[in-house]
């Protein structure tokens, strides 16, 4: 037997329904804001994770999906989705164009880590990037969007924003955080200590309590925005109060990219355990450029569907369509006619089998219908049909015509 590959699984039943639900809720969501389907290819060259992800990240330093395919090209299963989405926009040449850009998708990502609850190796991402949109109400829109479908799946969540400055105010920022840091790095950990010298930035949302304690006191960048970041941030701030959406600062919620800036934002769920991001992203106003294309402003966000999965009201399934059986294997063939055009418009069930009255019925609610459609020998005889509403359980008999 072959069983699916370690850290892979397959969705059936009751988990795909769910899925499904979630992706038709966000598209739905998403459309109404102006977005458009996108589907990217799920193999990229490498070279694009490496340039547009970063090379210090845990992502491309250690869990990479990435191979030498037949013609000698270094390829990667994409561990994320927004690096496909740019570059897709940028081989389109939509950078050259003054249209606003929306696209939306969804579909697997890969990272090759060890396996254990709550992580796999292939898992499910929806996303959203708007193009050619400077404006900090884009910003307010793409929360306001995200919180629409978190509220539509029945999901709780804490919404943490922070401001990342831009290539203004981050460098002098980033000089004052290391001159901090190199004065306590006796007090940080490995990983911090390494991160001064490679990633500062990173520092900040180190999960070490200690590093935690000392970094109460390091210069935040917050209080050192200049004028365009910080007007932003506060714009930022009114809009979201005055919508009624509850959100915390959270000066260490950081990406530790360059092409990050300005507004970055995570959704927290504290229904799955420990406090866990249910969906992240922000603005990344030099991606575009830094993967060769025209200077374009960028905002964007992914939410992890099988975290969500865990966690989604689903909606009361409704009775729905016809099943159709014979109680006479003559009335078969009809039933199969009847079937092709009912299906046009609604689900249709059919019973191959010809069998009695209370056989049918005893198994008619495994497709959870609304009708019961059988034919017997008299409907047969007559050009008839016998319908039972099963909501209301009225019955009665009708001609093959009106169906
Ligand atoms: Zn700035
Ligand atoms: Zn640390």
């Amino acid at each position: 037997m072959i069983n699916p590959l370690r850290g892979m699984k397959d969705l059936t039943f009751e988990e795909s329904q769910r899925f499904e639900h979630i992706v038709n809720m966000a598209s739905t969501i998403a459309k109404r804001y102006g977005y458009g389907y996108i589907e990217t290819p799920i193999l990229e060259e490498t070279a694009l994770f490496k340039r547009s992800v970063g090379e210090s990240s845990d992502i491309v330093g250690k869990e990479m999906y990435q191979f030498i395919d037949k013609g000698d090209n270094d390829v990667c299963m994409r561990p994320e989705g927004t690096a496909g989405v740019v570059r897709a926009f940028i081989s389109a040449k939509l950078d050259r164009q003054p249209v606003k850009q929306k696209f939306f998708y969804y579909g697997p990502m890969f990272r090759y880590e060890k396996p254990q609850k709550g992580r796999l190796r292939e898992f499910h991402q929806f996303g959203c990037e708007s193009f050619g949109e400077a404006s900090v109400y884009e910003d307010f829109t793409m929360i306001t969007m995200i919180s629409q479908i978190f509220d539509a799946l029945g999901i709780g969540y804490e919404l943490k924003i922070n401001s990342l400055g831009c290539v203004e105010c981050m460098p002098p920022y980033r000089q004052n955080l290391v001159s901090f840091l190199s004065e306590i790095n006796n007090e940080l950990c490995e990983d911090c200590n390494r991160r001064i010298v490679t990633n500062p930035i990173r520092v900040l949302d180190c999960k070490n309590e200690k590093c935690q304690f000392h970094l109460v006191t390091s210069p935040k960048l917050l209080n050192n925005l200049c004028e365009c970041c910080d007007s932003d941030f506060i714009e930022l701030n009114k809009l979201l109060t005055k919508a009624g959406i509850k959100y915390t600062i959270d000066t260490n919620l950081v990406r530790g990219l360059d092409y990050y800036n300005k507004t970055a934002f995570e959704f927290v769920s504290n229904e799955i355990g420990a406090q866990s991001a249910i969906a992240g992203g922000g603005r990344y106003d030099k991606l575009v450029e830094f993967l060769d294309g025209k200077p374009t402003p960028a905002i964007g966000f992914a939410l992890g569907i099988e975290r969500i999965m865990e966690l989604v009201k689903m909606p009361e399934i409704k009775r729905e369509g016809y099943y159709m059986g014979a109680m006479v294997p003559e009335a078969i063939p009809a039933l199969m006619t009847l079937a092709a055009r009912k299906r046009l418009t609604d689900k249709v069930t059919v019973e191959f089998s010809s069998k009695g009255f209370k056989s049918h019925m005893k198994g008619v609610d495994k497709a959870y219908p609304q009708y019961a459609v059988l034919i017997g020998e008299d409907e047969l005889k007559n050009g008839t049909l016998w319908v039972k509403n099963l909501e209301t359980n009225e019955e009665r008999t009708i001609a093959i015509d009106e169906f």
